[in-house]
Order: C-alpha cells, then structure tokens, then sequence
C-alpha cells in the first residue's frame, strides 16, 4: 500500500487523481488532501475519501473551513501545506497546485525524500536545477504527470545505455487558436480560450495551450527532467493530441507514446509506478483515426513558445521572471483587462526589464518572482490603455 497526498485535488488533475486512486482497489490510501482556497469542495472530498487533514494554502479559506468542518484537522496557509505533507506520513505526494505557488510544497516534499508525481510544472520552470539537484540529494523520485513528460519519462527509461538518445520531441495539439494569424487573434474573446480542442484542463493551463506557453513551459520542464539541452528538444503542432512525445535515438530509430489523450493515463502511471494499473480508457484504434497530422508550430502568431526558450537561454532567475509575468498577464486576460494578445507583450517586456540573476537559493527565486509581478502588472496598465 502507497500513502498519498494530493495538493490541488480540488482542480482537473486532482478530481481525476481522486478517480485514480478510488479504483486502486485499495493499493493507494489518501492522507492528506490539499487546494488553494476551494474549502467546500477540498472537505467535500475529504468527508467522500474519509481523510481527515487538509490544508488550504489560502488563510481565510482555512478559517472557515475550520467553522465548518468538524471531523477533522484543517491546516492553515503555506506552512499548513508543508505540515500536511511532511506529518502525514506520506510516501507519495503529488503537487497539482496551479503556478509558481506550486513550487514550496515541491521543495517541502523532496527536501523530505518523499517522492513526486509532479503536475505542477511551474516548479521545475522557476526552480529545475535547485529541484532536481535536491532530489538528487534525498534520493526522492520525480514522477512527471504532464502528459508528454509522463510519456518522455517512459520512452527515456527504455533505454538502458546512457548516450543513445539524440533528441526528445514534444506534440502540440496546437491549442483552439491553431491556423489563426496573429492579426485574428487580438479579438479573440476568454471562453474561446478557454475551449481546448482535445484534453479536459482548468483555466489557467488552457490558456497556457491557446497561447502556447504551455509548450514553452513544457520544453524547459523537459530540459530539468531529462537533463537534455534546450537545443535538443522539439516541438511539432499534432492536433489530435494520439503520439504524446517521441525520442529520436543515435542509430536513426525513434520511439513514440501513443494513445487517445485522458489525464487519467499518466495520473495513474505516476502514482502507481513502477507497477500499471487498468485505467478504463477508449482503446486506440489507428484505422478508425485514419490519419495523424503534424505541422511547425507559428510562432510569429503564437511568441510565447520563443519567449520560454529565450528565457531559458537566459538562464538563472530568467525563467522565474517568464513565470511570474505569464501568470499575471494570464490572469489579466482572464478578469477581461486586456486583449489575448497582450499576454506575449507582457511576458516579453517583463523580460526586456529583468536582469537575471544566477539561483544559489530558493530565496533568489521567490525576490524575482515578486518583483516581476509587480513590472508585469505595469505593463498590463500599459496594455491596456
Ligand atoms: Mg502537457
């Protein structure tokens, strides 16, 4: 029997990994349960899945949910989600928090040795080489859940001798803007946005796929996890989401994950692996599909996908800074403030106006968070007027 605890549970990947874990039969046991500021549903699931601790990273979340719920222990803000997840007795925790926010409880759970099935890909964006050298440290394990890496981590570890693998390739379906020009999309309203075309995501996250940063923060997420140079990772637009990565090998073979695109896959596989559980998904039939497209990702009409390499090139606190601006200008978009199109602008004057800085510390990363975000919330002024 594996303990888990599920920060997030109350977004899309969470709801989903609650399924996983019902259908375990018994092999995964919740201990914990955790969200930003969704107190009804995070004790609704609690009450459901008979844990009796949670934590709300959100302060007067948590206070009401202590009113109302009696049953069992509520924890309170930043520090309740590291008391959650190192008092709990965890030996799996994953982290489905959405953003930078997402990257305490990371640091909190591998400082710890407990293992990661990681949703929560800003983490490794803002912090990849502390992140993975403290996993390094502990001896903790770093399960990607995003789809694509949860692919790459299986297509990586087949093979067994070091050196053969040449290029990783991450698949873009594209997002719901796919084939616009940049001109088209400055009108383009926040419920078309938010309409992705082929997986089931919150808010933020689908606004990440139509602006394709999701992809950019995608690339640099598989730049830590795999050790691989930013150079030697693409990216190619397939619409219908069915090969989810691809490794090209030294001697001119490739091998590529297929399957019809359900988060329930690689939920399941993080939290079960090594071992694969029966996950009710459609099979994949190739003759009823009929054919697989793929094109080159715009990028004159989508920046985004360009600002998270150069930021990565950048290096140190370069990609915090690409972060934080894209949460806020996402979130600026979201409340109807500025166009979609803004999004980029703000993002790469965010970047014109920071001076990175090399990371010895956590500390360094959250300064250059805060301050991004407060010349990130300038510029959307600027945007919008
Ligand atoms: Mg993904």
């Amino acid at each position: 029997m594996r303990r888990v605890v599920i920060l997030g549970s109350t977004g899309s990947v969470g709801t989903q990994a609650l399924d996983v874990v019902e259908r375990s039969g018994g092999e995964l046991e919740l201990v914990g349960l955790a969200a930003a500021s969704s107190f009804e549903r995070l004790i609704a699931q609690a009450e459901k899945h008979g844990v009796t601790r949670v934590a709300l990273a959100d302060d007067a979340a948590a206070a009401r949910a202590a009113e109302v719920w009696t049953r069992g222990e509520v924890l309170r803000g930043n520090e309740g989600l590291v008391e959650l997840i190192v008092n709990s007795g965890a030996d799996l925790v994953l982290n489905a928090m959405i953003g930078s926010a997402g990257l305490g409880p990371t640091v909190a759970a591998l400082g710890e040795g407990i293992d990661l099935a990681l949703a929560n890909k800003e983490s490794l964006v803002v912090g990849g080489e502390l992140v993975m050298a403290l996993a390094e440290a502990t001896g903790a394990q770093v399960i990607p859940v995003d789809s694509e890496h949860s692919a790459l981590f299986q297509l990586v570890n087949s093979e067994q001798r070091p050196g053969t693998i040449d290029r990783l390739v991450l698949t873009a379906s594209g997002g719901p803007f796919r084939g616009r020009r940049l001109e088209d999309l400055k009108s383009v309203t926040r419920e078309e946005a938010l309409a992705h075309p082929t997986w089931d995501m919150g808010g933020k996250i689908s606004i990440d796929s139509a602006t394709l940063m999701n992809k950019g923060l995608e690339v640099i997420e598989a730049m830590h996890l795999f050790a691989m140079p930013l150079e030697r990772i693409d990216v190619v637009v397939h619409p219908q989401s069915i090969i989810h990565a691809m490794i090209q090998l030294n001697d001119g073979a490739s091998l590529a994950h297929l399957g019809n695109p359900d988060m329930r896959v690689p939920i399941s596989y993080a939290l079960h692996y090594p071992e694969r559980m029966d996950v009710p998904v459609r099979p994949l039939d190739l003759a009823e599909l009929g054919q697989l497209t793929f094109e080159h990702p715009d990028e004159e009409a989508f920046p985004c996908l360009r600002l998270a390499r150069e930021a990565a090139l950048a290096g140190g606190t370069a990609p915090c800074a690409m972060n934080a601006a894209n949460e806020v200008a996402v979130q600026a978009f979201l409340d109807r403030e500025m166009p979609f199109t803004g999004i980029a602008e703000v993002i790469e004057r965010t970047l014109e106006a920071h001076e990175p800085v090399p990371i010895h510390h956590f500390n360094v990363l959250y300064g250059a968070d805060a301050e991004a975000r407060e010349i990130a919330r300038e510029f959307v002024g600027g945007v919008r007027a």
